[in-house]
């Protein structure tokens, strides 16, 4: 089950946790990956332990064309690509009342534009082969909001719905787009919270943790494989039960 061997996958954020751990789940089931962020080291340390079937893809995505030139690069390394994880994401974290432009703007960028513009350019091939998954690292608080996050939670909201109408659009070209909605994990970007904080978000928790990464790297594999052919526009939350919805 779950047997990727001869698909491509291209992952955003691979030089992160979440995405890390994505990279190495899709490549142990058999795919050839292309790992892509803005730091090259942490990106040549993952494409050295992974060995063989791995690309390095560099591309800011916050930058105009970055999403097109890195598609087009993923492509020409690999053929073509199966396997889009839009999983890149930063947060910018204060108060609406304080909220600079600038803290929207550059969240809205790299977290929904820049995917719908790699998504958009991808899909061309998908369509053309008739097959294809897209898979969008969305977060629990595009569905439950949390104070702080506007920006972020706008963005995460977003995936969600622009995943639902894209799915719509190609359901009948056998490509699948779903998203992924984690809870807290155990990442840089929950590093910065306080034990203080940490200890109050755990006790919200019922499963009483944090998640790994390396469990949302298994629902993405799911959502990657061919048992996932019939599910479509769906959001698959991974929170220890912090939301249920
Ligand atoms: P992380 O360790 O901070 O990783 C973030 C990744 O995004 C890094 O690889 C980073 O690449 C990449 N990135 C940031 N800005 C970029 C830009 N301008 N251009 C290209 N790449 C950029 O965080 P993480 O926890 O693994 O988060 C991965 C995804 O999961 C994010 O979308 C996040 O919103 C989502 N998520 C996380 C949690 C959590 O609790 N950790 C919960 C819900 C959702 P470089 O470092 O190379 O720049």
């Amino acid at each position: 089950m779950f047997d990727l061997s001869g698909q491509t996958g291209l992952v955003t954020g691979a030089s992160g946790g979440i995405g890390g751990a994505i990279a190495k789940a899709l490549h142990r089931q058999g795919a050839e990956v292309m790992v892509a962020g803005t730091r090259a080291a942490a990106l040549e340390a993952l494409a050295g332990e992974l060995g063989g079937r791995v690309h390095i893809g560099l591309a800011d995505l916050g930058e105009s064309n970055a999403p097109e030139r890195l598609a087009k690069e993923a492509e020409a390394a690999m053929g073509r690509v199966d396997i889009l994880v839009n999983n890149a994401g930063i947060t910018r974290d204060v108060l609406a009342l304080r909220m600079k432009d600038d803290d929207w703007r550059s969240v809205l960028e790299v977290n929904l534009t820049a995917q719908f513009r790699l998504t958009r350019a991808l899909l061309h091939g998908m369509v053309r082969r008739r097959h294809g998954r897209v898979i969008g690292i969305s977060s629990v608080v595009g569905v439950s909001g949390n104070a702080g996050q506007a920006n972020y939670a706008a963005a995460k909201a977003a995936m969600i719905g622009m995943s639902k109408s894209i799915a719509a659009e190609i359901a009948g070209r056998g490509i699948t787009v779903n998203c992924v909605a984690p809870g807290l994990v155990v990442t840089a970007m929950t590093d910065k919270l306080t034990p203080q904080q940490r200890a109050r978000l755990v006790e919200a928790i019922p499963a009483g943790r944090f998640g790994a990464p390396e469990e949302v790297a298994s629902a993405v594999v799911y959502l990657a494989s061919a048992e996932a052919a019939y599910v479509t526009g769906q959001t698959l939350h991974i929170n220890g039960g912090m939301v249920m919805v």
